[in-house]
């Protein structure tokens, strides 16, 4: 055993911790949650932000997170509760020591949604409403700059350590984006937001230690808000499905507070792996 210890110790120390944090687990009708956002930390380092509504600004600092430690920002969709704090960490982003780019990733347009290029070009570019800080789209600014990729079809990105696959998901009209995310050992899914009516939720989730899916719409009713949103039964079959080991309930909407004993019932008889429920800052061990 002794031996064992000694020859195994440095893998031990070696190995790295990651986890999840969250930082709003609402929707956007407000209240005491913030909407929806998401940090995966490396050994205390957050190191990807995964959207940022409505008051994740303030708890992206609740969170002890910084700018400079950011590897990547992942969009999954351009509704407002999903990005609109954005120019806030732009420009804290401006105050900080960061010294390389950050790379921002986010969906394609349609004839109802800019693509995520014009997106931030809209706040950020020469005739953006933010274009006192044009500079920070310019290759050559010595500060704070961004690097923005469009998920123009499905693909993935290679970044230190981390190996990341965007592919798009139907969440109605609006451009989305699912990603899967492997760091080290680990694979964190977020559904962002989808109807999930195509396999490719399924196909990104297999064997995933997580998934961070939401917990908009109630099991019946809302026949309109189901072409936007997965169902409580059809979130637990793609997590069955796919041998998720751990489902965090997320985006918690209004008009689902209070169903959660009711819907934990019916998908544990789905979904045979463990359901957690989101609450702003809780964060997730991936064992
Ligand atoms: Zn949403």
């Amino acid at each position: 055993m002794k031996l064992f210890i000694l020859l195994f110790l440095p893998l031990l120390l070696m190995a790295s911790h990651i986890s999840l944090q969250v930082l709003g687990s609402g929707g956007p009708e407000g209240g005491e949650r913030a909407s929806p956002s998401y940090l995966i930390k490396k050994d205390g380092k957050a190191i990807v932000l995964v959207d940022f509504g409505g008051g994740s600004f303030l708890r992206f600092g609740q969170a002890r997170a910084k700018i400079e430690d950011l590897q990547v920002v992942l969009i999954t969709h351009l509704h407002i509760d999903h990005v609109v704090e954005l120019p806030a960490l732009m420009k804290a982003g401006y105050f900080s020591d960061r010294g390389c780019r950050l790379n921002m990733i986010g969906p394609k347009g349609n004839e109802y949604f800019p693509g995520f290029n014009e997106y931030i070009q809209l706040q950020f570019g020469e005739k953006g409403a933010y274009r006192y800080m044009s500079d920070i789209l310019t290759s050559q600014s010595e500060s704070f700059s961004l690097k923005v990729h469009e998920v123009k079809k499905d693909r993935s990105y290679d970044f230190l350590n981390m190996y990341i696959k965007a592919v798009q998901v139907n969440h109605g009209v609006v451009p989305a984006v699912a990603y899967r995310i492997e760091i080290d050992d680990k694979v964190i899914v977020f559904s962002g937001d989808t109807s999930a009516n195509s396999e490719a939720l399924t196909k990104l989730s297999q064997d995933a230690d997580i998934l961070v899916a939401h917990h908009a719409i109630p099991e019946h009713g809302y026949e309109g808000a189901r072409r936007l949103h997965m169902t409580p039964s059809r979130t637990a079959t793609i997590s069955q499905e796919a041998k998720v080991k751990m489902l965090l309930l997320s985006h918690r909407m209004n008009r689902t507070l209070g169903l959660e004993k009711e819907h934990q019932t019916l998908m544990s008889k789905i979904y045979k792996g463990k359901i957690l429920w989101a609450e702003d800052l809780i964060e997730i061990k991936i064992p």
